[in-house]
Parts: structure tokens; C-alpha cells; sequence
């Protein structure tokens, strides 16, 4: 089946099921339409072999047909998609590494008995002899020579000050931890608007999703990739400083390209999602 059938076919379905769920006459938007087509098992089977961004590009020329576009210019359209992100700051924290002076243990061998738990008995510096002439045990050691230490209480280590016991220490390094989202549309208006978003608000908040709700039928959010690392690279990798939790920073507009290796149709237990990994 060739593309174009294989469009209208699927809007069909997309259509049946439109309309046993609302009643308002409101046409399907690009999210819709991606969840629509995968949870459709014979659609599915064809789409599984297609890469995933080839997915998204149907179900934006099933959107621009149902928008009234002819099959040339919504699949013109599909072929012109742009790809925004955003980073969002979740977290700023230190992270902790093993203590060098106990290697994670949290106890070092005591300095003043080399871990061996007793020290030499000051007592018996001079054995004691009786008026008899025998010698007699020392009562400190009862004759041992040595006393249990009293730096260790007899335990051979003592809790390491570098770590107060904990066996691990702050980083000097501060982490971040950041959820990049990524969303595609087509709209170059709507590029436009976030060009001008970056240019002269690139730190901001809940303007960014006021903007994209403007065009949310056609908007689709490929969902977020977590990922952490040294606030100093991303502050360097970004060219911002003073990045702190909550930030939302727009990274940049750019054309989808015809081969996106992140995005993928994936199956999660019986159900199936298109994202961005
Ligand atoms: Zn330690
Ligand atoms: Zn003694
Ligand atoms: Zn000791």
C-alpha cells in the first residue's frame, strides 16, 4: 500500500473513533492521531517496521489531511517539521563520594595502639617485687604488660573525623540533574514565536507552554530524556551562569531531519508510545 492510501485509510479509523468520542465536531490533533494509529493493531504492524520518526511524519500528513489539505501539500507539509527543546532544572545538589581517609568504611585503625586494641601498661614500667622477693602481678594488667587502649576502647579502630563515621563525603562538585523535552510541530508562525522566546527570554517559565498551548492540535510533545551532570559543564555547555532549580532554559528551534534515531515506537506492556529517547 502506498503512503497516500495508507493516510487514508488511517484517517478513517482516526475519523470512527473521533466521533465516538466527542460529540463537539472537533477535528483530531497530532497527539490523537500518534496514539490513535499505534493502539490500532493492523496499523501497528505496518508501522512497526517504520522508523520512528517516519511515524510521525504519517501522522502529521493524516492530521493535515483531516485539516483539509490534499495528500501533496500535508505530505510537503510533514517533511517540513521543527524539533524544540527545552532543558527544565530539577535539581541542584552535591553528590557524595567515598571518603579517601577510611575508603568508605567510616572507621580508620587507631593511631595509638596500630590497631592491635591494647597499649603498653604504664604501671608496669618497673616490675614491683614483693618483700619476699617474687615478683608481683601488676594490678593494672594482672602481669599482661599491656591494658586495653584507651583511645579505641580495645576496638582497634576509631570512628574517622574526616567522615564523622559515614564512610562518605560531599563532592566539591555540584550536580545537576535536567529533564530535556522535546517537542515537533510545524507551524512556522508558532517557530517564529519561539525564536523570539529564546532571543530575549531564554530563562523562563510558564510563558513557554502558554506559547505551544496556542497550538496544541498540532503540537507533540516526544516526551523527555533525564539525564545529570556537573552544574559547572552544563553551565559551560549552555553559556549561562547562576542556573539554579526550577530554570527552564530554550535550547533552540531546528529542522527535524529525515533520519531522528531517538525517536522510536516502543511498547510498554500492552501499550505503545512514540518518543524520543
Ligand atoms: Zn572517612
Ligand atoms: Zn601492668
Ligand atoms: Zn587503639
Amino acid at each position: 500500500m502506498d503512503l497516500e492510501r495508507i493516510s487514508q485509510t488511517l484517517l478513517k479509523w482516526v475519523n470512527l473513533n473521533v466521533k465516538s468520542s466527542n460529540t463537539n465536531g472537533d477535528k483530531p490533533s497530532v497527539s490523537y492521531i500518534v496514539n490513535n494509529i499505534i493502539s490500532f493493531s493492523t496499523a501497528r504492524d505496518i508501522m512497526i517496521d517504520m522508523e520512528g520518526v517516519d511515524v510521525l511524519r504519517l501522522s502529521y500528513i493524516i492530521y493535515f489531511i483531516s485539516e483539509g489539505d490534499d495528500f501533496k501539500t500535508a505530505q510537503n507539509k510533514s517533511n517540513n517539521l521543527y524539533m524544540f527543546d527545552f532543558i527544565s532544572v530539577e535539581d541542584i545538589k552535591y553528590t557524595e563520594e567515598e571518603c579517601e581517609e577510611c575508603y568508605g568504611d567510616g572507621t580508620i585503625e587507631c593511631s595509638w595502639c596500630d590497631g592491635d586494641g591494647e597499649e603498653d601498661c604504664t604501671e608496669c614500667d618497673n616490675t614491683t617485687t614483693s618483700d619476699e622477693g617474687d615478683e608481683e602481678e601488676c594490678d593494672e594488667c594482672n602481669g599482661k604488660e599491656s591494658v586495653e587502649c584507651s583511645n579505641c576502647s580495645g576496638d582497634g579502630n576509631v570512628e574517622c573525623s574526616n567522615c564523622d563515621g559515614e564512610g562518605r563525603v560531599e563532592s566539591e562538585e555540584e550536580m545537576v540533574s535536567i529533564d530535556e523535552n522535546k517537542w515537533v510541530f510545524n507551524s512556522p508562525i508558532l517557530a517564529k514565536k519561539l525564536q523570539n522566546e529564546i532571543e530575549n527570554n531564554y530563562r523562563t517559565d510558564s510563558s513557554i507552554y502558554a506559547i505551544l498551548d496556542d497550538f496544541k492540535n498540532q503540537v507533540y510533545y516526544l516526551g523527555y530524556t533525564n539525564s545529570e551532570e556537573t552544574l559547572n559543564d552544563l553551565e559551560n555547555n549552555l553559556d549561562i551562569t547562576d542556573i539554579t532549580t526550577n530554570d527552564v532554559i530554550l535550547r533552540g528551534i531546528r529542522k527535524l531531519s529525515s533520519s531522528e534515531p531517538n525517536i522510536s515506537l516502543s511498547n510498554f506492556g500492552d501499550s505503545y508510545t512514540l518518543k524520543s529517547y
